[in-house]
C-alpha cells in the first residue's frame, strides 16, 4: 500500500480537473486531493486511478467517477459530525471522502464479497465509518435514523420511500434516479410530509438492485 510523490502529483491534477468542471466545495476538493484513490482499485488499474473515470472493482461493480463523487458530496453540504447514510459502499472511496469531512458514516452494501473486502480495507487506511452494514439499501437503516443526509451511489429505478422518511427535517437525499440513465435528484425534507425536489443533470451508475441477496 504505497502512496508516492507521483500519486500525489496526479491527485493535484485531478483536483484541478474537478475545479474546471465546476466543483467549488473546498473541503470536498481537499478530501479528494488527500485520499489515495489508487489503493481502492485493483492493481491493474493503478495507472488510471487519477483520470476522471469510473473503473471496475470486482463483482461487476464500479468505483464512481471522481467528478460524480465530488458532485454528490458537494450536494450533501456536509458539516462535521453529520450523521450520513450511504447506500452502496462498493470500494469504500465515497465512504472515505465522507469520513474525511468529519461525518459519522453508516454505509450499506449488498454484495458480500465487496462488503467483506471494504470492511477490512477502510480501517487499514485510517478511515473509520461508524458502521458498515451488509444488507439491502432500499430499506435504509431504520434503527439509526434520522440522518442529516443520505447518499445513494447506484442508479435507483425509483425513490425508495424509507430513505425519504429517514431524513431529519432539513435533511438531504442525493439519489440518481432512472434505469439506463439517471437524473441526479436532490430531495430536501422541509417538514414531516413536505419535500423539495431538484433535478441536477444526467449521470450513469450501476443499478441499485432489488430482491437479490
Ligand atoms: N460508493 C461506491 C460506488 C460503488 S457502485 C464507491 O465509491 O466505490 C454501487 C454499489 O452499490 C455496488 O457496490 C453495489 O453492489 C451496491 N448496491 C447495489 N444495489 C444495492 C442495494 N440494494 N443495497 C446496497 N447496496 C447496493
Amino acid at each position: 500500500m504505497e502512496d508516492t510523490f507521483k500519486h500525489r502529483g496526479l491527485r493535484k491534477k485531478l483536483v484541478n480537473t474537478l475545479k474546471i468542471k465546476g466543483i467549488t466545495d473546498t473541503n470536498v476538493l481537499q478530501a479528494i486531493g488527500k485520499i489515495p484513490r489508487h489503493l481502492f482499485m485493483d492493481s491493474g488499474f493503478l495507472d488510471h486511478a487519477y483520470q476522471d473515470k469510473a473503473f471496475p472493482i470486482g463483482a461487476e461493480q464500479t468505483i464512481s467517477q471522481p467528478y460524480t463523487v465530488a458532485f454528490q458530496t458537494q450536494l450533501l453540504q456536509v458539516t462535521k459530525g453529520d450523521k450520513i447514510l450511504e447506500i452502496g459502499t462498493g470500494s469504500g472511496y465515497q465512504t472515505a471522502v465522507l469520513c474525511d469531512l468529519g461525518a459519522k458514516v453508516f454505509s450499506i452494501e449488498r454484495q458480500q464479497e465487496l462488503f467483506k473486502k471494504t470492511s477490512k480495507f477502510l480501517p487499514k487506511l485510517g478511515y473509520f465509518a461508524k458502521k458498515l452494514i451488509f444488507g439491502d439499501g432500499y430499506k435504509g437503516l431504520e434503527n439509526e435514523a434520522p440522518f442529516n443526509s443520505i447518499i445513494v451511489t447506484a442508479g435507483a429505478p425509483f425513490v425508495p420511500k424509507p430513505l425519504l422518511l429517514q431524513l431529519k427535517i432539513g435533511g438531504r437525499l442525493v439519489i440518481p434516479v432512472g434505469n439506463e440513465l439517471q437524473i441526479m435528484t436532490l430531495f430536501t425534507r422541509k417538514g414531516d410530509k413536505e419535500f423539495e425536489k431538484q433535478e441536477l443533470g444526467e449521470f450513469r451508475f450501476v443499478p441499485l438492485l432489488q430482491n437479490k441477496n
